[in-house]
């Protein structure tokens, strides 16, 4: 059974941070749309766009390091309103750093899951971003939990990490248990810091199979990058041990429509969930 989850960057680039792989960062001057608030009207549609196309899952995504009291209250009204006009879709937010009870803020209007992800290991995030600790968001997604919500978190492979990070961001993710963890691939973009990924489609497999076969009962999501890593190879994904995807476009690049998602995952004798429990 296959998963698919929807994004929408309620709140686009112009983030102070300085992580080397995001083009939302203002210190690279990627060329990306950018923008405060998204209308709130314009994100219900997509989120009713995305329940046609199946997905079960939507998330609200806002640049920035983490929450201030004007973006929690946005947050909130965004997710009570995509709440009432959609009431069967997930909703999961992604706003950075957050403590405990600007969580359980979210929580009461409508967010059932927080994303939040380690990107690397604790070392290797030191030679990605100097602006914010790793613990930090460790810590934050220690926060998800004790809000009761739940965790979506992951990481990006492909900045240039050694094997050894990425065991250790994977053994990092175990200590956490996540409901979900987001496999991204790193999408260059001629702006940033790291100029390549360097991964071929036979080592982002082996991650994949890796990350299934320590986190066993999680979903594993491919997110950002997956058109881009795996071309032709995209359903192979599934044997790897993947079984949810981010279908649409993602933060700031394009994805593939999502009805070629559908008709491959249905190619493949597989089924799609018809809510987060299955
Ligand atoms: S990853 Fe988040 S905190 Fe880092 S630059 Fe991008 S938007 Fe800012």
């Amino acid at each position: 059974m296959v998963f698919l989850c929807a994004i929408s960057n309620i709140s686009s680039g112009s983030c102070s941070e300085d992580c080397s792989f995001c083009t939302q960062s203002a210190r690279f001057a990627a060329k990306i749309e950018k923008y405060k608030y998204k209308e709130i009207s314009k994100i219900v549609d997509e989120a009713k766009k995305a329940k046609e196309n199946r997905a079960v899952g939507f998330c609200l995504v806002t640049s920035g390091k983490g929450m201030s009291d004007e973006k929690l209250e946005y947050v909130s009204k965004v997710a009570s309103a995509v709440k009432k006009a959609v009431p069967s879709l997930n909703i999961i937010a992604c706003n950075g750093i957050a403590t405990i009870e600007e969580l359980k803020e979210l929580k009461k209007h409508g967010v059932g899951s927080y994303n939040h992800n380690l990107e690397t290991s604790e070392n290797y995030y030191k030679s990605v971003c100097l602006t914010h600790d790793w613990s930090e968001r460790y810590q934050t997604c220690i926060n998800v939990k004790d809000a009761g919500l739940k965790l979506c978190s992951g990481g990006i492979f492909g900045m240039g990490e050694s094997l050894q990070d990425r065991e250790s961001l994977v053994s990092s993710l175990v200590t956490l248990n996540p409901q979900t963890v987001a496999i991204n691939f790193f999408h260059p973009n001629v702006a940033l810091p790291i100029k390549i990924n360097p991964l071929n489609v036979d080592e982002a497999l082996s991650i994949i199979t890796y990350v299934r076969k320590n986190l066993q009962d999680a979903k594993i999501m491919i997110a950002g990058g997956r058109e881009r890593m795996f071309s032709s190879r995209e359903g192979e994904i599934f044997g790897a041990g993947a079984n949810a995807i981010v279908i649409g476009d993602y933060l700031t690049t394009s994805g593939v429509k999502p009805n070629s998602d559908i008709q491959l995952i249905e190619s493949l004798g597989l089924t799609l969930a018809k809510d987060c429990n299955g």
